[in-house]
């Protein structure tokens, strides 16, 4: 039998299709709580509960208090390429929302069993729906609040394999405080909660950036945060940088923000070093927690599926303004050494 004569591609079903996609969105449970975050963040949350047990194994659910989906949106939700942020390739130069890309709901979808409840304000009724394997297996009216809860129970159930790849408990419990504490940086007029297997972790009450790094990255930051705030034209630096003296000799506490997005770079980590250079021993870290904001159109947040690396139009001015305002606030702050900064 010759095989060349027959046809061999074939379509995969959607939910296998679906399953491929996931891997590149969801890894491990902290990306899939960073998804769950920001979706609560960008319906208008005031105040955002992060539930997991066994490191988010078997369960990751957010339960916020935001605007709420229609019956119909609820079931959308779930599609690939779904989304109600975006319509046009243009709009991806002007995004005010985390989310974009619609993948996040149907990759969670794909690899665990979903179980959300939702309301709008103006609705009688809320929505139930249950989800295996990217099918709705239940959907019926449920009495809540305003508001939406989404919960996904047993990860990657259905891919042994990926299963399998998972690190200890504490590995991914680490993972998890890190996105956690990076979506509650950027945004400390919310409420953030994160409670595991039944124990508080945080319980971040709404208040400043200032108290929100100590709330989250602890109390000997107090006296230790020096303000960093920079305007120009072309962008805005606002945020806190550690006193030569917080500098440690791990890493860790150090966070970039370009339009409230944390973003990796270690372009702009090497121009925070550079201001720090004759103030810290070689091997030490500067704490920051920078905020970077510029128009939407001089970045590209479509670069990778976790949008954790964007590209800038011009990345050298970038580098500059963020070196010179670090300098600045060094400077400002070695001149006037008794001066209590409290913002
Ligand atoms: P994206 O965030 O990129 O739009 P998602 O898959 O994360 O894609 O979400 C799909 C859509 O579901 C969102 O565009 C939004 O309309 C809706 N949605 C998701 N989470 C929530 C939520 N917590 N509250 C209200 N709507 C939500
Ligand atoms: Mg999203």
């Amino acid at each position: 039998k010759n095989q060349t004569l027959g046809d061999s591609i074939q379509l995969l079903p959607d939910h296998i299709a679906n399953q491929i996609a996931a891997g590149e969105v969801i890894q491990r449970p902290a990306s899939a709580v960073k998804e769950l975050l920001e979706n609560s963040v960008d319906a208008g949350a005031t105040e955002i509960r992060l539930i997991v047990a066994d490191a988010g194994k078997s369960l990751i659910q957010v339960a916020d208090n935001g605007k709420g989906m229609s019956e119909t949106d609820a079931r959308l939700c779930f599609e690939r390429h779904a989304t109600s942020k975006i319509s046009q390739i243009d709009d991806l130069f002007h995004i005010q929302t985390m989310g974009f890309r619609g993948e996040a709901l149907a990759s969670v979808a794909a690899v665990a069993q979903v179980d959300l409840k939702t309301r709008r304000a103006a609705d009688e009724a809320g929505t139930h729906i249950e989800i295996e394997n990217s099918m709705v297996v239940l959907q019926e009216p449920c009495a809540m609040a305003q508001g939406t809860s989404i919960a996904m129970k047993n990860l990657f159930f259905n891919i042994p394999a990926r299963r399998n790849f998972l690190k200890s408990n504490a590995a991914e419990m680490r993972h998890i405080i890190d996105e956690f504490i990076r979506v509650a940086m950027a945004f400390p007029q919310l409420f953030f909660s994160l409670s595991h297997n039944g124990q508080n972790v945080f319980h971040l009450d709404k208040g400043s950036l200032k108290q929100r790094i100590v709330q989250v990255l602890g109390n000997q930051y107090n006296a230790k945060l020096v303000p960093v705030q920079e305007q120009t034209d072309y962008l805005n630096i606002q945020g806190f940088i550690g006193k030569p003296e917080a500098a440690k000799k791990t890493r860790g506490d150090q966070f970039f923000f370009v339009n409230n997005r944390f973003i990796r770079s270690a372009y702009l980590h090497h121009a925070v070093m550079q201001a720090f250079q004759d103030l810290i021993p070689a091997d030490a870290f500067p704490t920051y927690v920078l905020f970077i904001d510029l128009q939407p159109d001089q970045i590209d947040v479509n670069v990778h599926p976790t949008k954790q690396e964007i590209k800038f139009e011009d990345e050298k001015i970038v580098y500059a303004f963020v070196q010179a305002a670090v300098k600045h606030a060094l400077a400002q702050f070695s001149i006037m050494p008794s001066l209590e900064f409290d913002i």
